[in-house]
């Protein structure tokens, strides 16, 4: 792992960052910002010589594609970035905001155009490069505004994650458009400037990770077969088994699933809800939307599987000696996981809350219970909402010995369920050390 500035041997920063304003700070998300905030400065000793308001376009459009590259990298998902930014759904909301700042960076650069003073296009390339430049403008205001605006304000409707998600592989290959402008319009500095090599480089790396992920992908992938399917009420338990080398994944990580027929080959994010030593693997998936639904109806034994992973940082092992385990629903399948690997000897203390909307849909209780028996380290509830009412803190405080304030509390499912319990907790006095929690939500 890249010890990038001595921030990753800082314990704090190296998992879980700090939170400032809501937002949570991490070695990553301040390597990455000061990576792009370098563009902006060494645009000024390059173009200080025009005017203000050139230097202020440029210094605009130098941060953009510096982001814009770094956005491409992180598509790529190299694991040694995932401990800096603390999991690759925390890389994925950082992606997200880099979108945001790239749009407002360009919209600067074309609303504040440069004045070269004279410095007119005189090459076909320089001219291209201009088109280009425009082109490519216009597609990432009307893809990244498709990211940003997930749900159309005032109405219900939004783009279904399929389709946005095809019209995204597009960015890179604007990507490609804007390195060819930046490498190609006439700029008032020449490729010596320290801040034409900087832009090279990234360049460089966002048109190679483009690559990477467009052509590449299978690199990272691990072949599975389907050893068996249970249509539980809660959920749809696919076990699979290795075909080929097996994935490497801890327990409370997740991966990325498709199965290789048709209808069912999109790749969809699904916590590995149980792993063995030989690799076989165990997915519960809630039908819930219209890949998960045709994938209840239509997965069968021996269907071919593509897997990629494990990714994610929610594992308890990195946590305190006293633990609170809350799991919402279908949140469960970290802990599912995470429970049916404890020993015992783990030097923590875990108490676990499964919260269901009714019994039926409860999954992995044997698991559960099993290991509430044998480890002393571990005590397990049920908390069905259908007869036992709605879960707030305090039946979380009564429902254990142990003391909120002193432990770290893991959390999986609904958001809303946490907020509540963290505010809850809180109004109690009784807000848990630290809380570690996992979105079933990339975008
Ligand atoms: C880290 C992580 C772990 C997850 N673990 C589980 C699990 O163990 N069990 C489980 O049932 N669900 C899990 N999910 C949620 C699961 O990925 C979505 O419910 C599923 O992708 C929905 O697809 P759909 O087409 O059925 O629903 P849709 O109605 O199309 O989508 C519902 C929501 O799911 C998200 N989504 C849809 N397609 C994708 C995709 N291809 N990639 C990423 N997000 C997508 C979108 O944000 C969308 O708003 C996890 C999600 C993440 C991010």
């Amino acid at each position: 792992m890249t010890n990038v500035m001595g921030l990753a041997s800082m314990p704090a920063f190296r998992t879980v960052g700090c939170t400032c304003g809501g937002h949570t700070l991490t070695a990553g998300s301040i390597v990455a910002t000061v990576l792009i905030a370098l563009a902006g400065l060494l645009a000024v000793p390059a173009v200080s010589h025009t005017n203000a308001g050139t230097t202020f376009s440029l210094m605009a459009s130098s941060m953009a594609f510096v982001a814009m590259g770094i956005a491409q990298f992180m598509a790529t998902r190299p694991p040694f970035i995932e401990k800096l930014f603390g999991g690759l759904d925390r890389i994925y909301q950082f992606h997200r905001k880099i979108g945001i700042a790239v749009l407002c960076l360009i919209l600067v650069h074309y609303f504040v155009t440069p004045d070269f003073q004279g410095l007119s296009l005189t090459s076909g390339s320089n001219r291209l490069a201009k088109t280009a430049g425009e082109w490519a403008f216009y597609g990432f205001v009307f893809l990244l505004i498709l990211s940003i605006v997930k749900v159309i304000p005032k109405t219900r409707f939004q783009i279904p994650y399929q389709y946005w998600r095809v019209t995204h592989r597009f960015i890179g290959l604007l990507f490609v458009l804007v390195a060819f402008h930046q490498m190609f319009i006439k700029r008032p500095y020449d490729s010596t400037a320290l801040l034409a090599t900087y832009l090279n480089l990234f360049a460089l790396l966002g048109v190679a990770s483009y690559a990477y992920t467009q052509l590449l992908p299978w690199l990272r992938t691990r072949k599975y077969e389907v050893a068996d399917v249970v249509r539980h009420d809660g959920a749809t338990i696919i076990t699979a088994k290795p075909t080929g080398r097996k994935l490497k994944a801890l327990p409370g990580q997740f991966g990325f699933f498709r199965v290789n027929k048709s209808g069912l080959r999109e790749p969809h994010p699904f916590t590995i809800a149980g792993i063995e030593d030989d690799g076989t693997v165990r997915f519960a998936i809630k039908p819930l939307g219209d890949y998960t639904k045709a994938l209840r109806e239509g997965v069968a034994v021996g269907d071919p599987l593509t897997l990629e992973g494990g990714y994610g940082h929610f594992n308890h092992r990195r946590g305190g000696n006293k633990q609170i385990w809350l799991a919402g629903g279908i949140g469960v399948t970290p802990f599912l996981a995470m429970a049916s690997r404890l020993k015992g000897d783990e030097g923590q203390d875990i108490h676990m809350v499964y919260c269901v909307r009714d019994g039926a849909e409860a999954i992995g209780l044997d698991t559960f219970r099993k290991q509430a028996e044998k480890l002393g380290n571990f005590s397990f509830v049920l908390h069905n909402s259908a007869t036992d009412g709605r879960f707030d803190a305090s039946k979380l405080v009564s429902g254990t010995a142990m003391n909120p304030a002193e432990a770290d509390l893991w959390f999986c499912g609904p958001p809303p369920l946490r907020l509540a319990i963290e505010k809850g907790l809180k109004d109690l006095g009784k807000a848990p050390r630290r809380v570690e929690f996992e979105r079933f939500e990339f975008r």
